[in-house]
């Protein structure tokens, strides 16, 4: 383990000008009093990667994924030339390093893609001759040298990931909040900070919509038994250690509430109730890459049944044709439902109480909350809400399992 090591990432919100990027240049050469090595991940300014997209897409509706990752890889670049500059005018030396210049090696799931391996010399090299070593977080490249990124909120990744190659104690992400909530603050007021969370659970709430972090950082720490902890870039209270579950962990059934919004529902109706009708309708998907989330099949009549499930509607424009195919090979009609949310409750204490489904669904009818779909699994369960009910639906359950009472 090397304690003298600190991996801090900033997002977006932390480098969104050049004020805000001097006073990050601020805290890093406070570390560097301190005697620390620091290896600083930063996100692109606040809304330029949404900008970049849009750019794109004034352009063309289905832009090739290649060039998206190498436009959407330009943001970070910025960040990172700015607070090098920033860092050298106070006179601590600093060297930016892009994901290829580091050598975060990916697959080639263009902007989705997953690190494979990371070349530690070039950082290690740059912390012994002195400098502090500022990272482009969310990019890399694959093993053809094209540039990838790691899906959006990605540059939490490359800091857990790096944290991990370093073999760093811990790996500090500094946002825009003081820490990991019991549901996003911005929806629920009442939201509690966690003071330490497990992997399992957090990983749980991450991949379920909850973007203070991305859910591969999440696995990255869990794997490599790096603890994450998530703290505010603005203050110094606070925070949440993200750690492997002990016992001085809070003994609570449901631990969050997270919300996926830009869900869409696709129902087929009248489906034949035989054999291989689901491999018709999910192979194709699945080799273009679509990630399908909630499959409900409903009891088959007459040799008949309808069949839905859930993707990201982010997808939309490239499900559409594979859906017009779909339905002409099994004779069915298809419907899209794309104002939907998926709404989770996480807790690992679930594995051991009963009860929990039934208070979810009571209170959700008490307050009129359609629940659209239902999946389940050991530590979560999941429904499906229209987009209005959501924010709603959130409240509710928050104050249905007590989460603002510690
Ligand atoms: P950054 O740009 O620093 O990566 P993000 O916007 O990706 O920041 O993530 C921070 C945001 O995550 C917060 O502003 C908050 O609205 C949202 N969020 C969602 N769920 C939670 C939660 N459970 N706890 C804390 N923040 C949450
Ligand atoms: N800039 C990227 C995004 O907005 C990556 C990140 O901020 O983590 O998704
Ligand atoms: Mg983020």
């Amino acid at each position: 383990m090397n304690e003298n090591i600190v991996v801090q990432k900033y997002g977006g919100t932390s480098v969104a000008d050049i004020t805000r990027i001097q006073h990050v240049a601020d805290k890093i050469i406070a570390l560097k009093d301190e005697g620390k090595d620091v290896v600083v991940v930063l996100s692109a300014m606040s809304g330029e990667t949404n900008r970049l997209i849009a750019l794109a897409h004034g352009i063309s509706s289905k832009p090739k994924q290649r060039e998206m990752d190498r436009l959407m890889a330009t943001g970070e670049m910025v960040t990172i030339a700015l607070l090098a500059i920033a860092l050298e005018e106070r006179g601590v030396h600093a060297i930016s390093f892009t994901g290829r210049q580091v050598g975060i090696i990916t697959d080639t799931a263009y902007t989705k893609a997953r690190i494979k391996e990371i070349k530690t010399e070039y950082i290690e090299n740059a912390l012994q001759e002195g400098n502090v070593a500022v990272v482009a977080g969310f990019q890399g490249i694959d093993a053809h040298g094209n540039i990838t990124t790691l899906g959006r909120g990605g540059s939490d990744t490359t800091a857990v990931a790096i944290a991990a190659a370093l073999n760093a104690s811990v790996c500090e992400i500094l946002t825009d909040v003081d820490g990991v909530y019991t549901c996003d603050p911005r929806v629920v007021s009442s939201a509690r900070r966690i003071e330490r969370i497990s992997y399992d659970e957090m990983l749980e709430l991450a991949s379920l919509g909850a973007k203070v972090l991305h859910s591969r950082a999440v696995e990255f720490g869990r794997n490599y038994n790096v603890p994450i902890l998530v703290k505010s870039s603005f203050t110094n209270e606070g925070g949440t250690l993200v750690t492997q579950e002990d016992t001085e962990m809070e003994k609570v059934v449901v631990a969050g509430i997270s919300a996926l919004k830009n869900q869409a529902k696709i129902k087929f109706s009248n489906v034949e109730d035989a054999p291989g009708i689901a491999s018709k309708i999910f192979v194709p998907l699945a080799s273009e890459g679509i990630i399908v989330d909630m499959i409900v099949q409903n009891i088959g009549e007459k040799g008949k049944t309808d069949l839905s499930f859930t993707i990201d509607a982010t997808e939309m424009s490239i499900i559409i044709p594979l859906l017009d195919k779909i339905s002409k090979d099994i004779n069915s009609a298809y419907n899209i439902d794309s104002d939907i949310s998926k709404i989770s409750i996480v807790g690992v204490g679930m594995r051991s109480h009963a009860g929990v489904a039934s208070t979810m669904f009571s209170s959700l009818a008490d307050a009129e909350v359609n629940i659209m779909m239902i999946s389940t699994s050991e530590i979560k369960i999941s429904i499906i809400v229209t987009a209005e009910q959501t924010d709603k639906a959130m409240q509710v359950l928050h104050d249905a399992f007590e989460l603002h009472k510690k």
